[in-house]
Formats: C-alpha cells, sequence, structure tokens
C-alpha cells in the first residue's frame, strides 16, 4: 500500500516514519522547500526521540521520501493524510484553511480513488468541509473519481510519540463506507496485532474525541493546579494529597501532577476551540471556561513568587532558569509557560539566563538576544541572584546542591514542576519555594 502524508511536521513525520517503519511505502509532503529539502539531506526539523534513527533507516530502504510535488506522491497512492497545522483562529476556533487547501490540492491532482484520512485536529463538521472542497475541484476538471473521507484523530504525546504510534492506548477512526473501513483496518493491521484496538464510529464523533481528550487533560492540570493553590494558602501539602487522592482507582494517579499550567501546540488551542464550537451551538461550556482561567492564572504563578521574594523590584536581578521547553523530551515551545514567566520577568527588568537541553534555539525564535542562553546547566548559575525550574527534565532532578549553592548570589530555588524533595533541599541550606506548598513556615 502507498501512503501519502500531507504536512510534515510533528504528526506527519512521525506517522510517516512509523507507517514505513512497517513496510509502507510512504511519501511526505510539505509546502516549507527548506524543510523538505533538509529531510532529503537527513536533517530532521524537530527534536523527537528516535525519530531521526527511524526516518534514516527507512529513507534507505526506499520506504519514506520526502517532497513539496503532492502530485508526484499522489500517483499510486490510495490513502492521503492531512496532517497539517490547524492554528486558533483570532476567535479561537480552528482555522482550516491548511486542510482545505490540501484537499482542494487532492482535488487538482487525484487520478484513482481515495481515502482521505483527516489527522489533523479539525472541529466538528470539518470532514464535511473536506469532501466539499475536494468535490469541487474534480468538478472544476470534469471529471467522476469516487473518494472517501475519514477522521483518524492522533493522540501522539511529544516526546514519547514513536511509542504511542506503535503502540497507541487507541486508534480512533471515523468513517462512513464499507472501502474506507477495509482500508484502515488493513493499514493499521501492523499496529493492532498485540490488542491495540481500533475504534470505529461516525466522523463527527471521531472528531469530537480528539477534543474530549485533550479537554479532559486539561481539566485534570487545571483542577490539580487549583486545588495546590488552595493547599498552600490552607496549609496543606499538594505533593501528599495528589498521592492520596490518585490512589482511588476510580481518579488515578496519572496527570495530576501540579506545576505551572498547561502549554503545548494542542491544549491551549483545542480547549479554546471547543469552547468556541459550543457557542456557536449556543452551549456554554463553563467547566472548559473555568479550565482556561486557571490555566492564565497558573502560568504566572511562579512570577509571582519570585517577584514577592524580591519585593516586586526586580530590577537588575538576574535569574537563572533551567528548561524552556512546555514539557521534557521535545524541543517545543509553543504556548511553553516559560514564555510568559520570561516575559514578565524582562518587563520586571530582570535579566535572565537560561538552559534547556534542546530547546534552546526554540527560545531564540521567541526572545531573541533578550536573555542569554547556555548550552551547560551550572553556567547559568554563575552571579544569577537565584533558579528556577519551569521544565522537568531528567538532568535537573538530582544536582549538585552544593555547586548551585556556591555560584548563586543567594541560595534560592523556585521549583514550577516540584521536582525536589523540601526537606532535603532545605537541609541543604536554600530557601525554596514550589507549587501547592507553603515552604515559608
Ligand atoms: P506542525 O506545525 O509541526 O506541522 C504542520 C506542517 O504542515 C508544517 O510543516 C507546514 O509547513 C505544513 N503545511 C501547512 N500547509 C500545508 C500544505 N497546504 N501542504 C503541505 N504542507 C503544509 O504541526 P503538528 O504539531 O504536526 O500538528 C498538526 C496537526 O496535528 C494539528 O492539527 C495538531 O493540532 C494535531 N496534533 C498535534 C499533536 C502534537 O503533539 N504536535 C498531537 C496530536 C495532534
Amino acid at each position: 500500500m502507498k501512503v501519502t502524508i500531507v504536512g510534515s511536521g510533528y504528526v506527519g513525520l512521525v506517522t510517516g516514519a512509523c507507517f514505513s517503519e512497517v513496510g509502507i511505502d510512504v511519501t511526505c509532503v510539505d509546502i516549507d522547500q527548506k524543510k523538505i529539502e533538509n529531510l532529503n539531506n537527513g536533517i530532521i526539523p524537530i527534536y523527537e526521540p528516535g525519530l531521526e534513527e527511524m526516518i534514516t533507516r527507512n529513507m534507505k530502504k526506499g520506504r519514506l521520501s520526502f517532497t513539496t510535488n503532492i502530485a508526484e506522491a499522489l500517483e499510486d497512492s490510495e490513502v492521503l493524510f492531512i496532517s497539517v497545522g490547524t492554528p486558533p483562529d483570532e476567535d479561537g476556533s480552528a482555522d482550516l484553511k491548511y486542510v482545505l487547501a490540501v484537499a482542494r490540492d487532492c482535488g487538482k491532482h487525484m487520478n484513482d480513488y481515495m481515502l482521505v484520512v483527516t489527522k489533523s485536529t479539525v472541529p466538528v463538521g470539518t470532514s464535511k468541509k473536506v469532501k466539499k472542497a475536494l468535490q469541487e475541484e474534480l468538478d472544476k476538471r470534469n471529471v467522476d473519481i469516487e473518494f472517501d473521507v475519514a477522521s483518524n484523530p492522533e493522540f501522539l504525546k511529544e516526546g514519547a510519540a514513536i511509542n504511542d504510534f506503535l503502540k497507541p492506548d487507541r486508534i480512533v477512526v471515523g468513517l462512513d463506507s464499507q472501502r474506507a473501513e477495509d482500508l484502515m483496518t488493513s493499514l493499521y493491521n501492523p499496529f493492532t496485532l498485540n490488542g491495540h484496538p481500533v475504534i470505529f464510529m461516525d466522523i463527527v464523533s471521531a472528531e469530537m474525541t480528539k477534543y474530549a481528550a485533550n479537554a479532559m487533560l486539561a481539566t485534570k492540570i487545571s483542577f490539580i493546579n487549583d486545588i495546590a493553590n488552595l493547599c498552600e494558602i490552607v496549609g496543606a501539602d499538594i505533593n501528599k494529597v495528589r498521592k492520596g487522592i490518585g490512589s482511588d482507582s476510580r481518579i488515578g494517579p496519572k496527570f495530576i501532577y501540579p506545576g505551572i499550567g498547561y502549554g503545548g501546540s494542542c491544549f491551549p488551542k483545542d480547549v479554546q476551540a471547543l469552547i468556541r464550537t459550543a457557542s456557536e451551538n449556543n452551549y456554554d461550556l463553563q467547566v472548559l471556561k473555568a479550565v482556561e482561567a486557571v490555566n492564565k492564572y497558573q502560568k504566572l504563578v511562579l512570577f509571582n513568587k519570585i517577584n514577592t521574594y524580591f519585593k516586586g523590584d526586580l530590577k537588575g536581578k538576574t535569574i537563572g532558569i533551567w528548561g524552556l521547553s512546555f514539557k521534557p523530551q521535545t524541543d517545543d515551545m509553543r504556548e511553553a509557560p516559560s514564555l510568559y514567566i520570561i516575559d514578565s520577568l524582562l518587563k520586571a527588568g530582570a535579566h535572565v539566563k537560561a538552559y534547556d537541553p534542546v530547546a534552546n534555539n526554540e527560545a531564540k525564535h521567541h526572545f531573541g538576544d533578550t536573555i542569554t542562553y547556555y548550552d551547560e546547566q551550572y553556567e547559568v548559575l554563575i552571579d544569577s541572584d537565584c533558579l528556577a525550574i519551569l521544565t522537568e527534565w531528567p538532568e535537573f532532578k538530582f544536582p549538585s546542591f552544593k555547586i548551585i549553592k556556591k555560584l548563586l548570589t543567594e541560595p534560592v530555588i523556585f521549583d514550577g514542576r516540584n521536582i525536589y524533595d523540601r526537606e532535603q533541599i532545605k537541609r541543604n541550606g536554600f530557601e525554596y519555594f514550589c507549587i501547592g506548598v507553603n515552604t515559608t513556615d
């Protein structure tokens, strides 16, 4: 089977690499010429563990190729995946211009039956728009070619994307034809052999499933952050409360870690888009509005702690930062809490020195030379007035507190991810601030 994947970003590349890994012929398409040129030269545009090796291996085997030419890619392809971006529009709804552009391109160039599968996260009703845009192009050409549309939302997590794709909790597929079901069944067969289920449903439900899943995850994060803030006020310890509630099998221990808010390319925009879909349908998604409001507040909780510690005067202070990406194991900075915290620090007149194992380059697109970047975590601390941890990279978990203390002008740590043991860190002579625990007593 030959598959074309249009949009060679996080989702498109991982999808393409994993399909080719199980022996399927894959062509990845993108409009970004430089990106395709780089990929053809073995330069992978994103950091994702295991991806580079997998892409190189399958390119060598001749099963994976990259092009900007969609017409060429569609020759002999039976399935086309749309995995382009769906960024938020000004009103919060998902901007479908890239998705519909691909549908039109497909209509312009396909010459045989095609199953057009939307992998991008798109609002309920998008498949109908995809169908219409594609049919209009076929009509313009005055040709009668059969096609189906399907929705196959992607649930991979950046940083663990390869594993998530190869061993998915589930694969959700929305479709409305037997031919499409047969194709999707055989395409995903290699991934379902070990019991990973494909859940077939109608297209609207599949589109909704993706948003509902991300909305639920964002809700868990905002819920625990809200409770964490209250813990701090009333003298409870969120780390203990989290364990206490997570051991209830109805709640579970995952995804209830307090922190500095959710970020990334999905949760913020998908929560916004779902609220928008609801309001377009005259329904008020009250829970999700609160989830957003809590997250907005949470992104500045650590800045407020730093500001309070320095008595509201950050002018001339130097803040050493460990971690910039929105979560570990990725260089993705989209909507990262670090963006908001660093912006606030700079506005308040502080200097910022930062280290991230892989996201320094991405951060440069946002901050340019307004902050200083380091390739080594301890160098950041030389003459810094405090250390702030914004991403829980494993390498930050067991640092030398001796060195940290020696390098900082004041022994104070602001831990936005609760990665340290409060008692241990205090024994090491630090002042310590984290989320959801009042550490000043
Ligand atoms: P991305 O921005 O990393 O990549 C999108 C790519 O599409 C870019 O390379 C862009 O140049 C290309 N593109 C845009 N228009 C095009 C066109 N007309 N033809 C060819 N290429 C075109 O985006 P991403 O993070 O991979 O996300 C893609 C979609 O998947 C989004 O809808 C997102 O919400 C969803 N999603 C993302 C993740 C994630 O973790 N990143 C997870 C699940 C779902």
